[in-house]
């Protein structure tokens, strides 16, 4: 019988559409698992949605929506990600579901009746953005580090508590013993760090009253339990805990948590306390990779800098996004997402190197060989170099145990080199013509077959891709990692022609010229009839007026904004707002020092032009993602898309913030 090897993703928290970060965690873990699946491990792929807690409940109260509606939107989202994606999970836990819920209540009863949940009184200051506490040494300048948007809430009330403080020496004996391995080990030297800083009890329920989306404490109405108490035990009731114990001892123990840096300390301390607690064997690894940055800033919900993951997939296809995102993100280091970058990669890796190679071969066999693969007369030491070279199997193992994706994908990227410098040395289309027919044939066999040996290595990286090229060739499928050879005869007919990966041209400068700046004066302000936050500003553009909703009414009076002169995007699509259609935008963001919203000013009469840098505007009208996707900073108080300002003919937008915010 194989081995089961169990793998998990964190669960993704429903509270909003899916983003780039998302991605990375999702095809990385979908990236590992297809490569155990090539080991020939018997792989559980997991996993999840996490439904409950205070995020999800006040953003659909905001929303007007019932929250299981609320979650089933997101949850839907998120699966269309998963499926545009290719992942290939085998399970996927809903924190709402029977199961979990009735397994998280055996579970709690379980650390309850070992002594570890008592109630107490407990105040502190609580993170939304991270469900959970602060205390005073997890905060930057008073706010949450992961969340400097967001107020910390003061919360006062009875909750149960679990005694995590009894776990601190055991918990640093695991790590010390490495019974527990973290990857990367400077995750693990944080890790060491808290547990040997302070270790205090957690709270792990909330009132009832206060918060009720989330799953009852057994026994006590009064109280739900909380979210990430909740959250943590996907790993263990979704393969069978307390529901199909046969099932889970098969299973637990999980062989990796794959998790992003800002849970360490839930996935690190909490949850092997909990499995302590409840007598549950340890997980192996912990897997933690970065965050997707656009030029330092972390892609997440919570700073409204999402950069949309579907529309990069609809433009340049699923698998050269995640090859991308595999190769360009550093497994477990934070990662720029620049679409140049993405198109070089697209270009050179995938169109060039491995495109091509699969294309030259296909013509020789379609063009010389009537379509089937010519059969080898005589093997040379050169053919043999090659031959030898289609084995790096435990090179890979390594690279993927110790969680160094893209180092992997560069050592199956060196073999495809390999491969090309092949093909140019021996020249095989010189061999036609020079009548060395047998040569030929056995050169175009052996680069089949290497080129079969490529399509198995890039499977868990682009799995779409692997199997074109195996139909291409007219290869047999695979399984498994045994299933790379050299064969003496091989008995193939290529398939369809097909380019695997055209060419995309690069990003030009230019496209600037799509954006059309004007400067817009505020005639009339007043509230949107839906929404305090929101203000509707009608303004002058010099020959027509536009009215755009603003979500400023908390940092203006309307007097503020009268008369005033802002910058103001003119040609971006309407976009309805809550039932009213903004048809302009403005430029903005917030001060981090004075945590107030500051807007792209400039001088100038209605409806002047402002360019960027030297380029006239074309007619044309632009996305709302068109827009995300400028860098717009600030510099010196001024304004700067790429390396030109934003100008009239003679003045300079101008803002109020440091330099390097990017505004939107
Ligand atoms: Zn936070």
């Amino acid at each position: 019988m194989k081995k089961k090897f169990y793998i998990t993703t964190a669960i993704a928290y429903l509270n909003g559409n899916p983003h780039m970060g998302h991605a990375l965690e999702i095809i990385q873990a979908d990236c590992l698992a297809r490569f155990y699946r090539l080991f020939g491990e018997d792989v559980i792929f997991q996993t999840g949605s996490d439904e409950h807690g205070v995020k999800i409940y006040t953003a659909a109260k905001n929303n007007n929506m019932e929250v299981k509606e609320f979650i089933e939107k997101y949850y839907q989202a998120f699966i269309k990600l998963y499926n545009k994606l290719n992942i290939s999970y085998d399970r996927f836990c809903r924190t709402t579901s029977e199961i979990h819920e009735n397994a998280v209540k055996k579970f709690w009863i379980k650390m309850k009746q070992n002594g570890d949940l008592e109630k107490s009184e407990y105040s502190g200051l609580y993170c939304i953005g991270c469900e959970s506490f602060k205390v005073s040494n997890e905060l930057e300048n008073g706010v949450c580090p992961f969340h400097p948007n967001r107020e910390l809430i003061e919360v006062r009330e009875e909750n149960y508590f679990f005694k995590l403080s009894r776990y601190k020496e055991k918990l640093l004996k695991i790590y010390e013993n490495d019974e527990i391995q973290i990857i990367p080990s400077r995750r693990k030297s944080e890790i060491i760090g808290i547990l040997n800083s302070q270790l205090e009890d957690v709270s792990f329920s909330r009132l009832k009253s206060k918060m009720p989306w989330g799953i009852p404490v057994p026994d006590d109405d009064e109280h739900v339990i909380y979210v990430w108490a909740d959250a943590l035990a996907n790993y263990i009731t979704n393969v069978g805990y307390e529901s199909n114990m046969e099932e889970f001892n098969q299973i637990w123990p999980a062989d990796i948590h794959l998790i992003g840096k800002d849970i360490t300390k839930f996935h690190a301390i909490y949850w092997p306390a909990m499995l302590l607690s409840a007598k549950i064997p340890l997980f192996k690894k912990l897997f933690v990779h970065g965050f997707v940055t656009i030029e330092g800033a972390k892609i997440g919900k919570s700073l409204g800098n999402i950069i949309d993951p579907f529309y990069f997939i609809d433009l340049y296809g699923v698998d050269t996004f995640r090859f991308y995102m595999l190769k360009n993100i550093p497994s477990y280091d934070d990662g720029a997402f620049i679409e140049n970058d993405l198109i070089t990669v697209h270009n050179e890796n995938l169109a060039n190197d491995l495109g091509n190679l699969v294309l030259r071969v296909y013509s020789f066999i379609e063009r010389d060989f009537n379509g089937k693969i010519p059969p080898i007369k005589a093997i040379k030491p050169e053919d043999e170099e090659l031959i030898k070279n289609f084995h790096f199997e435990k090179e890979l193992r390594e690279y993927i145990d110790s969680f160094q994706i893209n180092k992997a994908l560069n050592r199956v990227w060196d073999f495809i080199k390999f491969i090309n410098k092949y093909i140019n040395e021996m020249k095989p289309w010189e061999l036609l013509k020079s009548g060395q027919i047998d040569r030929y044939s056995t050169i175009v066999n052996i680069l089949t077959q290497a080129i079969r040996t490529v399509a198995i290595y890039i499977s868990p990286f682009m799995p779409n891709s692997s199997r074109e090229i195996l139909e291409m060739i007219g290869a047999p499928n695979f399984n498994t990692f045994n299933d790379i050879k050299f064969e003496e005869n091989i008995n193939w007919n290529i398939g369809k022609r097909k380019i695997l990966f055209k060419k995309i041209e690069k990003i030009q400068t230019n496209q600037l010229q799509l954006f059309d700046f004007k400067v817009g004066k505020v005639i009339n302000v007043e509230y949107h009839p839906s929404s305090s936050e929101i203000y509707l500003l009608t303004i002058d553009l010099g020959n027509n007026y536009k009215t755009i909703c603003a979500k400023i009414a908390k940092y203006y009076k309307p007097q503020d904004l009268l008369n005033k002169t802002f910058v103001v995007l003119s040609n971006i699509k309407s976009r309805e707002i809550k039932g009213v259609l903004s048809e302009g935008m403005l430029l903005g963001n917030i001060d981090p020092k004075s945590q107030t919203l500051k807007i792209a000013e400039i001088k100038g009469n209605p409806g002047e032009q402002i360019y960027i840098g030297d380029l006239e505007p074309i007619k044309s009208e632009v996305s709302a993602k068109q827009v995300d996707k400028l860098k717009i900073k600030v510099y010196d108080k001024k304004i700067k898309i790429q390396d030109k300002f934003l100008k009239t003919k003679t003045d300079f937008a101008t803002i109020d913030l440091p330099d390097g915010i990017q505004l939107s």
